[in-house]
């Protein structure tokens, strides 16, 4: 996810690219060769994860930026090649030891960086254990299972997240 001028060089021939208006939108342009870079958002996969247990979900403490320190859902972004539950059940085994089941879409949710140059889309999905053990690695520093209340309390690095657990505990209820 970069900004618009952050394309200088034609990924296709290594020209010079040139801003230019394209499609109703300023763009990334070569003039030698015609290639148009087009930006557009990334998606997230993003998993409340339950266990049989309680009622509880699992909150990862953030060791990276954006949001380092704070908390919020694990998850991740899907990368070309993979399906949305491919993404899912990767991220959360990556960065909570845990094998996951998919369960139910709660929302999907577009987001933005503070000046909107960036943007993404999070779609957030109701999971369950299947199998491991928790182990804290990748990109989180810590993990809790949280009530929806208890989860509250935490400062979240995500509105998205926020408004997720919201909707998804409404459900639940
Ligand atoms: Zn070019």
């Amino acid at each position: 996810m970069l900004a618009l001028d952050s394309i200088k060089f034609c990924l296709r021939c290594g020209h010079a690219m040139e801003l230019r208006e394209e499609s109703e939108r300023l763009r990334p342009v070569c003039p030698r060769c015609g290639y148009v870079h087009y930006f557009a958002p990334q998606i997230a996969a993003v998993a409340i994860v339950t266990r049989d247990a309680d009622e509880k979900f699992l909150l990862v403490q953030r060791g990276e930026n954006p949001g380092k320190g704070l908390w919020g859902l694990p998850g991740g972004f899907v990368e070309m090649g993979e399906t949305v539950h491919d993404a899912l059940a990767r991220e959360i085994l990556e960065e909570t030891g845990y094998a996951i089941e998919s369960g139910d879409l709660v929302g999907v949710w577009s987001f933005f960086n503070d000046t909107r140059k960036i943007a993404g889309i999070a779609m957030v999905y109701a999971t369950r254990v299947a199998g491991g053990e928790l182990r804290i690695a990748s990109d989180s520093v810590n993990a809790e299972w949280v009530t929806y209340e208890r989860a509250l309390e935490f400062p979240l690095a995500f509105e998205t997240h926020r408004e997720a657990l919201r909707v998804w505990a409404k459900r639940e209820t």
